[in-house]
């Protein structure tokens, strides 16, 4: 994968950002699928990278105006404490857009938790008919919390980070402000408690470019067997999807129970991740539906923990508790 280098001096901008929806049963003059959020609130806190540490170097905080979504949905009321009024005090998406790229400059590393926000922003771009490249590398820092937290694999919210490094919950949670406070304090925290050349290995291998599709999916067609529902997914895990080279094999497909995984490797574009599950339709036809993506740190882990379960158990896996064994046959 492309790896950021990261040296003393390089800029940081943690950013979170609240959205509006469309309003159920209510008909709308576009396609509501193309804005399945309107950016309201956009909050950021800059870092420079100094010497094993983050050094704050000042924050950004504006509210939008929404002009598709004027009317708040009533869970986004719920979670984010906001009213109808607060919507129009904001500035239009354009200007603050503006503010926020000067704000964060061209060469900092976007920070977020989770992947929602950099593609939300996007889309919001994308709606408005502004460019919607970012041109800016990102960095998810949740599966980087996960990693030094002994805790990899499992989504942790933002409130759970904060617990975990006992971070004074001065401020409520969901406004894109505080949350980007937060995210930058869990953020020195993760310097603070582990060894700075470690955590700037781990966050320059899983630095992304936003504007790359990441992931690709495919469906089978519906099949009498096992093997050959398995069977169609040969061409699409075949070759890279972004340049069709043809995929190196760093682990070899292996199936437990109804899910086939796989490491693959492309020269130009790196490691990628393949799940491919078997599905049964009503009328007991089987099909497959598969996954291929740009390998993360949970990915890694994920392939390697089932390689491991493969290993010991073969294609059955580690025998299930018993309460869970409803759950084995739909997730296997
Ligand atoms: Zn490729």
């Amino acid at each position: 994968m492309l790896s950021r280098k990261i040296t003393d001096g390089t800029e940081f901008v943690v950013f979170d950002m609240e959205w509006n929806q469309a309003l159920p049963g209510k008909r709308y003059g576009f396609e509501v699928s193309e804005l399945t959020g309107e950016i309201i609130e956009v909050g950021a806190v800059k870092y420079v990278y100094d010497n094993g540490q983050l050094i704050r170097k000042g924050t950004f905080s504006e509210d939008v105006r929404p002009v598709m979504y004027t009317k708040l949905h009533y869970h986004v009321k719920k979670v984010t404490n906001k009213t109808n009024k607060d919507l129009e005090k904001g500035r239009p998406f354009a200007e603050v857009y503006k503010d926020f790229v000067r704000f964060s400059g061209r060469d900092a590393i976007l920070v977020g938790w989770g992947t929602s926000d950099p593609a939300m922003l996007k889309m919001n771009l994308k709606f408005f008919d502004m460019d919607s490249t970012l041109g800016v590398d990102f960095l998810d820092l949740q599966p980087i919390f996960s990693l030094f937290s002994g805790q990899v694999g499992k989504q942790k919210s933002v409130e759970a980070a904060v617990d975990f490094y006992n971070i004074p919950k001065n401020d409520i949670f969901h406004s894109a402000t505080s949350d980007a406070h937060y995210t930058g304090e869990i953020f020195e925290q993760i310097f603070r408690h582990n060894k700075p050349s470690e955590v700037i290995s781990a966050i320059s291998s899983s630095s992304v470019n936003p504007d790359i599709q990441r992931e690709f999916g495919f469906i089978g067609r519906d099949c009498n067997d096992v093997t050959s529902a398995f069977g169609e997914v040969k061409g699409f895990v075949g070759r890279c999807p972004v340049c069709g080279r043809r995929f190196g094999i760093r682990i070899a497909p292996f199936r437990i129970r109804k899910s086939l995984y796989a490491l693959y490797y492309c020269e130009e574009h790196g490691e990628m991740f393949s799940r491919t599950r078997l599905k049964k339709r009503k009328d007991k036809k089987l099909y497959v539906t598969s996954v291929l993506r740009f390998a993360t740190q949970n990915d890694y882990y994920l392939v390697a923990s089932k390689k491991e379960e493969f290993d010991k158990f073969g294609e059955s896996g580690a025998p299930v508790e018993p309460q869970e064994t409803d759950n084995s046959q739909t997730e296997g």
